[in-house]
């Protein structure tokens, strides 16, 4: 349960840094002005622009790091947030959802499947895996996106290439200034082959990304359990009560937004 007496009510917290990671997409630092939040990385946060509404973000960094939020401009909520800058004040509550078990991880391979903004809650994965490279195997990103400048953080994929393989891709048809590849994420996968042998894949993005990600993982002969996603619904309240985002029996905020896809198999016929 979030901090606070009562739960609805968000904490103050400042900007204190936005940067831009593509066109669409801005980095928010926050600094709370009260009380405190302990997430683990998988968690969301629900963000409020003041006198317009209020909206779930998943921690984007890890607790170590600063609050971090990577927002994509949607509609009204994220819209309102963009115009914030530096010294503006947001609402925050949470944390809400489960987490990513990342001690159950401990001596597997690692695959991190990402496009666009999906990027936002493995960006704390791979940091924290990056940091802690003794206790995982090894570790293979695959992220893509539509163009080289829908990139999010391409100023830590030096870093990011240092402590793990690195595999970008931009959607056909490409951009005459990349040279890298060209294809969608699930082609990727299905070129690199990662072995489903004491590995974990875990996948964010568009849900037709990440349908078609799960289809590839499952032919290289991944099993459900192997295979973890964090699911988006719309939700107002973030706890269960408003009852907006159940899927089957579950509730993605109370009972994820992180589930493996033997769980969510179990609840859309879909996957
Ligand atoms: C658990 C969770 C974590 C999230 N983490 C992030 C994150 O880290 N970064 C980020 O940029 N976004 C994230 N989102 C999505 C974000 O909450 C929505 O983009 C935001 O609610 C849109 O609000 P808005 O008022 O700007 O858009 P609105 O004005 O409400 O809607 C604009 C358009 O977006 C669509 N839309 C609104 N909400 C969603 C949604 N949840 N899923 C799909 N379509 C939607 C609407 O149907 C409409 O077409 C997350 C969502 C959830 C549920």
């Amino acid at each position: 349960m979030p901090s606070g007496s009562d739960p609805f009510l968000p904490l103050l917290a400042e900007i204190s840094e936005v940067r831009d990671l593509t066109p669409d997409i801005k980095l928010f630092k926050l600094n709370l002005r009260e009380g405190r939040i302990d997430y683990r990385p998988g968690q969301f946060a629900i963000i409020s622009a003041f006198g317009v509404g209020e909206a779930p973000f998943t921690f984007a960094s890890l607790p170590e790091e600063g609050l971090e939020f990577a927002i994509r401009k949607m509609g009204t909520v994220t819209s309102a947030l963009h115009d914030l800058g530096p010294g503006d004040l947001v609402g925050i509550r949470g944390p809400y959802g489960n987490a990513f078990p990342l001690e159950e991880y401990k001596g597997k391979d690692i695959i991190i499947i990402g496009g666009g903004i999906g990027i936002a809650p493995l960006r704390p994965l791979i940091h924290w895996f990056i940091k802690r490279k003794g206790d995982y195997g090894d570790l293979l990103i695959i992220y893509g996106a539509r163009t080289p400048r829908d990139f999010a953080f391409s100023h830590e994929f030096e870093d990011w290439a240092r402590g793990a393989r690195l595999e970008l891709a931009i959607d056909p048809p490409g951009a005459p200034e990349w040279k890298g590849r060209v294809a969608l994420v699930p082609a990727v996968v299905k070129e690199l082959k990662p072995s489903p042998r004491g590995s974990i894949a875990i996948t964010c993005g568009p849900p037709i990304m990440i349908h078609y990600v799960i289809q590839e993982l499952k032919a290289l002969g991944f099993s459900p359990g192997q295979i973890v996603t964090t699911l988006e619904a719309k939700m107002k309240c973030g706890m269960g009560k408003c009852m907006r985002c159940n899927v089957g029996n579950k509730y993605v905020c109370k009972d994820g937004p992180v589930f493996t896809v033997e769980q969510i198999s179990q609840l859309l016929e879909e996957f």
